[in-house]
């Protein structure tokens, strides 16, 4: 393939004088419990700016101990809280959206120093933050079930929908205060209590979540222990007092934390990793698939889990599309949170996950593989990896089956389209896909025979909350938004009636 390579290769620093955060703006670093917040008695846990490699806070971690007084406040609170009506519930979600709204500019400010985000992806999180409560506050009010009716002689049969109970939630450090509105959101709307354990590395939006409802929710709705996955997400995952464990993670956590709720046949609700393809067809429109992968393999700095992060391309069409990637991808704006709100590309979030992710680029450049644009580093303190788009990549090659989650795309060519379609299905995770073609037929039988949970055709990474989310395969099952969700948090009950006794 023949591409020209303009690199972005420095950093754009914000100016001194001006801190991400101010005295204040954190909350006290602890665990809520029970409506309020207690210290914590486990080993300090320091938070690191990914932009410099600095503390900028430290909290401490939690204990079984812990946990177990948290599950013992959700217990305590869970039957006042079901048995509210869905208006009430719907008008306490509303409240926590208001407030989340009033406070939308530190809630972004937070998560960009956390997770070195830039401006424009922080604010798009507490964004969709907000609309996620906005949606189940409204969708608890809708929902509906089977109707209720004579289908056996002389009986009458109602279909109850009930909370579950205790729900433990464990949420992963990519889109920390998103991904744990994802669970909040319908797990409250569906009338359960919860424990949610946020990321080691990025508990400080979940904090600010929690001081900002304290007044709103009645005390033990909702509690937060912060902490390792190993002590704390595995406590929940085996409690015998949790009704139901939700993780967004890797499919490692996932698979422990099935594990560990195996004993007690808990529900399991899993949202893992992801390797999306996106297969590119010799009739689409080619410009349009770059421009759409400039934002779609790179946003939150390919830290996405539906991030279109594997080109499968037709051969007769290769190497203009890569030369329209490369020269889109080169333009990205690569900077610190505070360097402007033009900045589209900021560090990984941790320096473990800056090794982990530069060690995929190493051995897939020393396997032959080429970088048409970045491949490294970009020096200079901070996490920051220059974006990539890797090219001549064989099948079968590690970094077009494995999650990188950085920012980096990956080009694979094609021959037909039977190929194109094994191809995509032959990753172990199944979460996300695009197909990319003008023919309709095409449009429609390829997304049909791709095995991914979301299937987007000419386009990539446009999430609604009215619509589920979630994967096949080893990118676990369950599904977060919609009104799947408040089903997934949920249980059945059918009451029969005889009617004449
Ligand atoms: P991770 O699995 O390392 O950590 C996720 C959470 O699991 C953390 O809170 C961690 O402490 C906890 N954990 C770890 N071991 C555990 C155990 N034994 N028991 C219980 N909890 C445990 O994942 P991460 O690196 O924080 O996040 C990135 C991963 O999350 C990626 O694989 C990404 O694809 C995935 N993700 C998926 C979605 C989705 O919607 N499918 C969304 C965002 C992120």
């Amino acid at each position: 393939m023949s591409v020209s390579v303009p690199s972005t290769t420095s950093i754009r620093r914000a100016p001194g004088s001006e801190p991400l955060l101010a005295s204040g703006d954190l909350a006290p670093a602890g665990h809520f419990i029970n409506g309020a917040f207690q210290p914590g008695s486990g080993p300090a846990r320091q938070v690191i700016d990914p932009c410099t490699g600095e503390t900028i806070a430290s909290v401490a971690d939690g204990t079984v101990e812990e946990v177990d007084a948290a599950v013992a406040a959700a217990l305590a609170a869970k039957d006042a809280w079901g048995r509210l009506v869905p208006k009430e519930r719907s008008e306490i979600l509303h409240r926590i959206a208001d407030r989340l709204a009033e406070n939308a500019e530190l809630l972004a400010r937070l998560e960009s120093a956390n997770c070195g985000k830039p401006s424009m992806v922080s604010e798009d999180d507490v964004a969709g933050t907000i609309d996620t409560f906005r949606f189940m506050a409204g969708a608890l009010r809708a929902t509906t079930s089977m109707a209720a009716g004579e289908y056996a002689q002389d009986h009458l049969s109602l279909i109850l929908r009930e909370p579950l109970g205790v729900v433990g939630v464990v949420t992963p450090w990519n889109y920390p205060l998103l991904m744990a509105a994802w669970k909040i959101a319908p797990i409250l709307a569906a009338g359960n209590t919860l424990v949610l354990k946020p990321s080691e590395q990025t508990p400080l939006t979940t904090l600010k979540f929690a001081e900002l409802v304290a007044d709103i929710l009645p005390a033990g709705v909702f509690n937060v222990v912060a902490g390792a996955g190993s002590v704390v997400g595995s406590r929940l995952s085996e409690h015998p007092n949790v009704d139901m464990i939700a993780l967004t993670g890797s499919v490692r956590s996932g698979r422990a934390v099935a594990r560990g709720a195996a004993e007690s046949l808990k529900r399991v609700h899993l949202e893992l990793g992801g390797k999306a393809p996106v297969v590119v067809f010799a009739d689409a429109e080619l410009a349009a698939a770059a421009e759409s992968l400039r934002a779609a393999g790179y946003w939150n700095s390919g830290q996405e889990c539906g991030a279109g992060c594997r080109v499968l391309v037709h051969e007769s069409v290769a190497s203009a599309f890569t030369d329209l990637l490369v020269k889109e991808v080169g333009t990205l704006v690569v900077g610190e949170p505070g360097a402007g709100s033009d900045v589209e590309i900021g560090p990984l979030t941790s320096k473990e996950h800056f090794e982990r992710v530069l060690g995929y680029l190493e051995r897939a450049q020393a396997q032959g593989i080429r970088a048409a644009l970045g491949g490294g580093a970009i020096e200079g303190p901070g996490y920051f990896v220059a974006p990539t788009v890797l090219v001549d990549v064989p099948d079968g090659a590690e970094c077009s089956r494995e999650e990188i989650f950085g920012p980096v795309v990956t080009v694979e060519t094609f021959s037909d389209e039977a190929e194109a379609i094994a191809r995509a299905n032959d990753v172990p995770f199944g979460l996300a896909a695009s197909v990319w073609t003008n023919d309709a037929r095409r449009s429609h039988s390829v997304a049909s025979k791709l095995d991914f949970g979301t299937v987007w055709v000419n386009s990539h990474l446009v999430l609604a909350n009215e619509v589920p989310w979630g994967g096949f395969k080893g990118s676990g099952y369950g599904r977060d938004l919609s009104v799947y969700a408040l089903d997934d948090y949920s249980r059945t009950k059918h009451v029969m009636h005889h009617q004449s006794r």
